[in-house]
């Protein structure tokens, strides 16, 4: 028999829904309820098919807001798991506890913890200064529309503008405690159609081959130093995602040839000089392109300041490792929350397993986790 906290029962019971994107499976009612026993008032904000939930204690500033998701991704070929992805198995190792299932890591262990934090410093300082809360969705995995943007607007309405956000995404790399995300690259989608004329293979004088087009310009791209990476950001990486070109006859010289390609960038760059860049690339090369760009991120980046101290200081109380900052990997629901002028930093359990097959968690590590957000509320509040 294995002894669970209230975090790692909780944990269990959200793994044991199967709620893949955008389908919350009920996830957002368990949390609501263990949410509205503590006091908090709670809100659903539901748009088409999309469940959220924002729940609040407390009234006026500072305003903390912890985010995640209830969403997560398709567990892909069961039959490659060791343990049923949605079953929640939890494996004795003696010392801790393993929970295996689809979302440990990313990030329905982080919910369960971001969750009973909140409801321990709330029960201990039923009158504490400020306002805290909690924001779930249950499409972040997918296109995010009617999740977070949508609840974001809603905050707008109601003037409920956080100072400080943390998103309890997977943030740490090789052991607990190791990183906090303090910001995220931008990213920015390009869908190019490079123009030729189409034509008979066999008179290469009567046509103009796109693809060759092509291939000229992604060699331009590919080698073109965006920049040289700043003090928060890596150098901004140019990356193609997709190519199609052709008839499928072997006779044909193809009359234009599509390229999806995309830049995760620093504080450095944005869109028009990106665009520009592009431009003056195309002029060069004397192509005659078609180009459509769409932003999916902005940049954002929270250089330091008191949530980053209070976190920090929390994490090495309860780890014993001190967190180093990065703005490393993927995009996050905090780009649509930094906008709003918040202090946004994300800490969570490790990023391993994240989308793979047997993803797994340490209880261990979600029970600190906890105690990491409870420190850090009392030391804010
Ligand atoms: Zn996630």
């Amino acid at each position: 028999m294995i002894n669970l906290t209230k975090t790692q029962k909780l944990a269990q019971a959200l793994i044991q829904r199967a709620s893949v994107t955008p389908d919350d499976k009920g996830c957002q009612d368990i949390i609501e309820d263990l949410l509205k026993k503590a006091s908090f008032n709670t809100v659903r904000l539901n748009s088409n098919g999309v469940t959220n939930l924002l729940a609040l204690h407390g009234a006026a500033s500072p305003f903390l807001l912890f985010l995640g998701h209830t969403d997560v991704v398709p567990a892909g070929n069961t039959e490659e798991w060791t343990y049923d992805p949605f079953d929640g198995f939890l494996e004795d190792l003696g010392d801790d506890v393993i929970l295996h299932g689809r979302g440990t890591q990313d990030m329905k262990g982080s919910d369960a913890a971001m969750c009973m934090a909140l409801c321990q410093f709330v029960v201990q300082n039923p009158n504490h200064k400020g306002t805290v809360g909690l924001l779930l969705t249950s499409n972040e995995e997918g296109d995010a529309v009617g999740g977070t943007p949508f609840v974001v607007e809603y905050l707008k309405e109601h003037n409920l503008i956080p100072d400080y956000c943390i998103v309890g995404e997977p943030s740490c790399s090789k052991e607990f405690g190791d990183t906090i995300k303090n910001g995220r690259r931008g990213s920015i989608t390009a869908h190019i159609t490079v123009k030729g004329v189409q034509g008979h293979v066999a008179y290469p004088d009567r046509c103009d081959n796109a693809a060759h087009h092509a291939g000229a310009l992604i060699k331009a791209l590919s080698e073109t130093q965006w920049d040289e990476g700043s003090q928060f950001f890596p150098k901004s990486s140019f990356q193609v995602t997709n190519i199609s070109c052709g008839t499928g006859a072997e006779n044909v010289v193809p009359g234009s040839c599509y390229i999806m390609c995309n830049w995760r960038y620093s504080d450095l760059l944005n869109k028009e000089l990106i665009e520009r860049k592009v431009t003056s690339i195309v002029k060069d090369l004397k192509l005659d392109c078609d180009i459509r760009y769409v932003v999916n991120g902005l940049p954002f980046v929270t250089k330091g300041g008191e949530l980053l101290d209070v976190l920090k200081e929390a994490i090495s109380l309860h780890t014993k490792v001190n967190p180093s900052l990065s703005t490393a990997g993927g995009t996050s629901d905090g780009r649509f929350i930094a906008p709003l002028g918040t202090k946004v930093v994300e800490f969570g359990p490790l990023s391993t397993h994240i989308h793979k097959v047997n993803e797994a968690v340490s209880l261990n590590s979600l029970e600190k986790l906890k105690d990491i957000f409870v420190t850090t509320l009392e030391k804010l509040f």
